[in-house]
C-alpha cells in the first residue's frame, strides 16, 4: 500500500510553510526518517530547528496523481488534523461554536466539523 501523507510544523521552518505533503509505499519508515531529519530538505530543516513535527493526516491508497492533486489544491491547513482542532479550540474559545462560522482555514463548522476531501471539489 502506498500513502501521501501530511506534516503539520509547530514553528514553520521556513517562512510560513506549516505544512509538508508527501508520498511513500513505507509510511512508517518515511516518518522515522523525516523525525530523524534524514527526509526532505524541509523535515531536514524542521529537526535541526527543534520544530515539533506531527503527523496530520495520511490518505490510505495514496498516488503520486493524488499527492499532485493534493499539492495543487494549495489547502494544507483545511486537511491538516491540527489546524483543524486549533480551529475548532479557537471557535470554542469565542463561543462561536454551534453555528455556522468560517473559521480562519477557510473550512465550514457546523455541528459535525467535516475534513476537507478533494473527491468534492
Ligand atoms: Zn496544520
Amino acid at each position: 500500500m502506498a500513502w501521501c501523507y501530511l506534516i503539520h510544523f509547530d514553528s514553520p521552518p521556513r517562512g510560513k510553510q506549516r505544512h509538508y505533503l508527501g508520498y511513500t509505499s513505507n509510511l512508517a519508515q518515511r516518518w522515522g526518517d523525516h523525525q530523524a531529519g534524514h527526509g526532505s530538505d524541509l523535515t531536514k530543516l524542521a529537526a535541526k530547528q527543534g520544530a515539533r513535527m506531527t503527523l496530520a493526516r495520511v490518505w490510505p491508497n495514496g498516488s503520486r496523481d493524488l499527492e499532485i492533486k493534493l499539492k495543487q489544491s494549495g489547502h494544507f491547513e483545511r486537511n491538516c488534523a491540527v489546524c483543524m482542532m486549533n480551529a475548532i479550540a479557537e471557535a470554542l474559545t469565542v463561543g462561536e461554536f454551534g453555528r455556522e462560522v468560517n473559521v480562519r482555514v477557510g473550512a465550514k463548522i457546523n455541528r459535525r466539523p467535516d475534513m476537507y476531501n478533494p473527491d468534492n471539489e
